[in-house]
C-alpha cells in the first residue's frame, strides 16, 4: 500500500504531489514539487499545497456540493462520526476550486531527473538533515531498534517530505477533501480520505487548526494521506495521540514504520552506484527485473570506478538480487550517466511515493547524510541542476535586472519561469525557463 492514494505512478500523481511534489513543476522540493520527470517514466510529484493551479474555469456548483455534502453526512453518521465533530469541521465550507485545477493539472514543464535531484539532495537539505540526525539521535535509534530502519533513511524521507517539519502544506485538509469528494475525477477515492480525515480529527490525534495539507490530502511532517495516516501512524512518544504533526517522534515513527510495512529489511543498504561497460545492453534494466550480483558482476558492471564489485565488502553476497536503474539515458556527451543497482530496500522507498527519480533523492540524501559522496557519473547534460541556495541567487540576480518575481525563496514558479525565459531571449538562447548553471552563470556576469 502506497501511503499515497493511488498505486504507482498515480500514487506519486496526487499525494506526491503531495509535498514534494510540486516542486517538481516548480522545481521546488518540500511542500511544492511537481512535475517529475523521471527515469522510469513515473511522475516525482505533482503539484500541491502552497501552489495551488489557477484556471478560469466557472466555480464549483454550490447546490451540487450541497447535495453531495448531504450525502456525505450521513455516510459519516453511520460510520460514527458525531454531530459535534461534522459542525466543527464542515460548518460555512465551500468547495474549493483550486484543488480541482490541480487534480487536473498537466505541468507543462518537465524536469530532468538532474534538476529534480539538485533541488532535493541540496548543501541545505544535507546540513539540514546532519543537524537534524544529532539533535534527534535519541529518538531515531530508538526508531531503528523497533522498525529496523536507520537514522539517516528516516531523516532523509522527513527532509524531502516537509522539509524536516518546515512545510506541511497550507490548505485545509477537510475543505481539499470535500471538494474532491464531490467534484472532479476519483470522487469515490477521496470520499474514502475524507471520511477517514474526519476520524482522526474527531479521535484528537492533531491539533485542531493543524489540519492543513496539500491539495490532495498529504499530510504533517511525513505527508501522508488520511488512510495511510490510520494504517501506518505511529504514537511513539507515548502521549496517547498519533500526532504526525506536532510531535517529531511520531512523524519519524511513523516513516519507520511505512518503511518497514513496505518491506524495509534491516541492515540492508539501498543500492550502490554502479559503473557500466561502453557496450552494455541496456535492455536487461528495470527496478524489477532483479537478477544475482553475480549476474551483473558477469555482465561487466563494476563500481563506479570501475573496480570489481565485491558483494561480502558491500555486506551483501553473490546471490543478492538487485535491480539496474539508469535513470537518464546515455547520450554522445556521456557514457557515463548515473547508473544503481538497487536493492528490496530502494523499493520500500519508492513504495512511500511511486517515482524512481522520488526512491533515488531519498536514497541518495540519506548516503549524503552518512558522509558519503556525490554521484561518481555526471548527468548526461552540459548544463547541470542547482540547488536551492542557488536558486535563490539566481531569484535576486533576476530581481536585480528589473524582474517581478515576488519572493526570494528558493522556489522557481511560473513569474521565475518567465524572468528566466525572458534572460534566454535576451541572450539570444532558446526560451527554456529552466532554473540552470548556464543561466546563473550568465547572469553572474
Ligand atoms: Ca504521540
Amino acid at each position: 500500500m502506497s501511503k499515497r492514494p493511488y498505486p504507482p505512478c498515480a500514487a506519486r500523481r496526487f499525494a506526491s504531489i503531495g509535498l514534494v511534489a510540486l516542486a517538481l513543476a516548480l522545481l521546488v522540493p518540500d511542500a511544492t514539487l511537481s512535475a517529475a520527470p523521471a527515469a522510469s517514466g513515473s511522475s516525482a510529484k505533482v503539484p500541491t499545497g502552497a501552489a495551488a493551479v489557477q484556471d478560469d474555469r466557472p466555480p464549483a456548483d454550490p447546490a451540487q456540493f450541497a447535495r453531495c455534502l448531504g450525502r456525505l453526512e450521513s455516510t459519516a453518521r453511520s460510520r460514527g462520526i458525531s454531530d459535534a465533530t461534522w459542525a466543527a469541521q464542515l460548518g460555512g465550507i465551500e468547495p474549493d476550486r483550486g484543488v480541482l485545477a490541480s487534480l487536473d493539472f498537466q505541468p507543462e514543464f518537465r524536469t530532468p531527473i538532474w534538476d529534480y535531484l539538485a533541488a532535493l539532495v541540496d548543501t541545505d537539505r544535507i546540513e539540514d538533515g546532519r543537524a537534524m540526525l544529532a539533535e534527534h539521535a535519541t529518538t531515531l535509534a530508538a526508531v531503528e531498534r523497533r522498525f529496523g530502519v536507520d537514522p539517516a533513511t528516516v531523516v532523509a524521507v522527513w527532509g524531502v517530505e516537509s522539509n524536516y517539519g518546515r512545510n506541511f502544506g497550507k490548505l485545509s485538509l477537510v475543505r481539499s477533501l470535500a471538494t474532491l469528494s464531490c467534484f472532479g475525477r476519483r470522487q469515490s477515492y477521496f470520499q474514502e480520505e475524507f471520511l477517514t480525515l474526519l476520524r482522526i480529527a474527531q479521535e484528537g490525534h492533531v491539533e485542531p487548526g493543524q489540519l492543513v495539507g496539500s491539495w490532495a490530502g498529504a499530510f504533517g511532517q511525513t505527508q501522508f494521506m488520511p488512510s495511510t495516516f490510520m494504517s501506518t501512524a505511529i504514537d511513539f512518544d507515548g502521549d496517547g495521540r498519533r500526532d504526525i504533526v506536532g510531535s517529531v517522534p511520531d512523524a519519524l515513527a511513523s516513516t519507520a514504520n511505512f518503511l518497514r510495512r513496505a518491506g524495509w529489511r534491516r541492515g540492508e543498504s539501498w543500492g550502490f552506484e554502479v559503473g557500466l561497460p561502453d557496450d552494455f545492453n541496456t535492455s536487461v534494466t528495470g527496478r524489477r527485473s532483479k537478477r544475482p550480483l553475480s549476474e551483473w558482476i558477469s555482465r561487466g558492471v563494476t563500481l563506479p570506478d570501475g573496480q570489481a564489485i565485491d558483494p561480502a565488502a558491500l555486506k551483501l553476497s553473490a546471490q543478492t538480487r538487485a535491480g539496474l536503474i539508469v535513470p537518464a539515458q546515455r547520450d554522445v556527451r556521456s557514457a557515463l550517466a548515473p547508473a544503481f543497482l538497487v536493492l528490496p530496500n530502494f523499493d520500500a522507498i519508492y513504495s512511500y511515493n511511486a517515482a524512481e527519480s522520488y526512491a533515488l533523492a531519498i536514497a541518495h540524501l540519506a548516503d549524503r547524510l552518512r558522509g558519503g559522496p556525490a554521484f561518481h557519473a555526471d548527468w548526461p547534460t552540459d548544463d547541470p541542476g542547482i540547488g536551492r541556495a542557488e536558486r535563490r541567487e539566481l531569484q535576486k540576480l533576476l530581481i536585480e535586472r528589473g524582474h517581478d518575481i515576488g519572493e526570494v525563496d528558493g522556489l522557481i514558479g511560473s513569474r521565475s519561469r518567465a524572468a528566466i525565459a525572458a534572460e534566454e531571449e535576451r541572450l539570444g538562447w532558446p526560451r527554456s525557463g529552466r532554473a540552470g548553471r548556464r543561466i546563473l552563470e550568465a547572469l553572474r556576469r
